[in-house]
């Protein structure tokens, strides 16, 4: 049984602890919801349990389909057992459907569907607001080498196919989602983070509900049931 020992990092979401494996964190998901880069955070009970619990299920149905990731077990309701890896300091964000920052920049109406999945770059870096950077940046501000880049290009593409079937499963069109990637010990590329409501755009797809953290940022109510109802999906599938 592996021992969950110091704090390495408190974020905005979740706190990182180490362990007495030197390659395995022990993560705690937060009862916490922050906008507009933390200036805006409220405690949410019940948050930190669904994220763990609904991240668990993705990334356990991404590892059916052969995509690997940091996840190794989930340890309790709140907490699971990861990978360590240096993350590579980019938001990766896929899009299927205009919404959020990318209808406001280009003036297209939320919801239109893009003619294919577009793959975006942002410099996760909270002093900048995390701005959006092309893949010349990526290799300029050496975050990755053109290598990796087209791996983690790639990763995101394959993610994307199994979530949009995934979620359609459930009655859920996958709108856009951000994905962080790290380098394991040995220099490997590997999806980590979490994968929920929190990271995800997720729309009914009869009513074109909003399942996801829009709801906290639009101020259109609570979470817990909106993020209850994607667990509950999930679980029964
Ligand atoms: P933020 O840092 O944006 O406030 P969180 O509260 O979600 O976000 O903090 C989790 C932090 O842990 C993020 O910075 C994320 O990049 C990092 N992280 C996620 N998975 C791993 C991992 N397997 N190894 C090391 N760091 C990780
Ligand atoms: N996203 C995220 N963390 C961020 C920024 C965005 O998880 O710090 C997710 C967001 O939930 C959405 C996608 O990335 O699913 C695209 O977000 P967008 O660029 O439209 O930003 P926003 O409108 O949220 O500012």
């Amino acid at each position: 049984m592996v021992e969950k020992r110091e704090l390495l990092y408190e974020g905005k979401a979740k706190k990182l602890f180490v362990t007495d494996e030197e390659n395995q964190l022990w993560v705690e998901y937060l009862d916490q919801a922050t906008a507009l880069n933390g200036a805006r955070k409220d405690q949410v009970l019940g948050k930190a349990d669904l994220n763990n619990q609904i991240t668990s299920a993705i990334f356990e149905a991404l590892i059916l389909k052969g995509i690997k990731s940091h996840f190794i077990r989930q340890l309790s309701d709140n907490e699971q057992l990861v990978t360590k890896v240096d993350i590579i300091p980019l938001e990766v964000v896929v899009r299927n459907y205009a919404a959020g920052s990318f209808s406001k920049r280009l003036a297209i109406d939320e919801g239109k569907k893009l003619n294919f999945p577009i793959v975006e770059f942002y410099y996760k870096n909270d002093a900048l607001d995390d701005p959006i950077i092309n893949e010349d940046h990526v290799k300029i501000l050496e975050i990755a080498d053109s290598q990796e880049i087209k791996t983690i290009k790639a990763a995101a593409r394959e993610i994307n196919s199994v979530l949009i079937e995934l979620f359609d499963d459930i009655g859920i069109r996958l709108i856009d989602f951000k994905i962080e990637f790290g380098r394991t010990a040995d220099g490997s590329i590997l999806l980590a983070d979490e994968i929920s409501p929190d990271t995800c755009r997720l729309w009914d797809k009869e009513t074109n509900e909003h399942l996801d953290k829009d709801v906290y940022r639009r101020d259109l109510g609570d979470i817990v049931p909106v993020y209850q109802e994607v667990y509950t999906r999930l679980k029964n599938k």
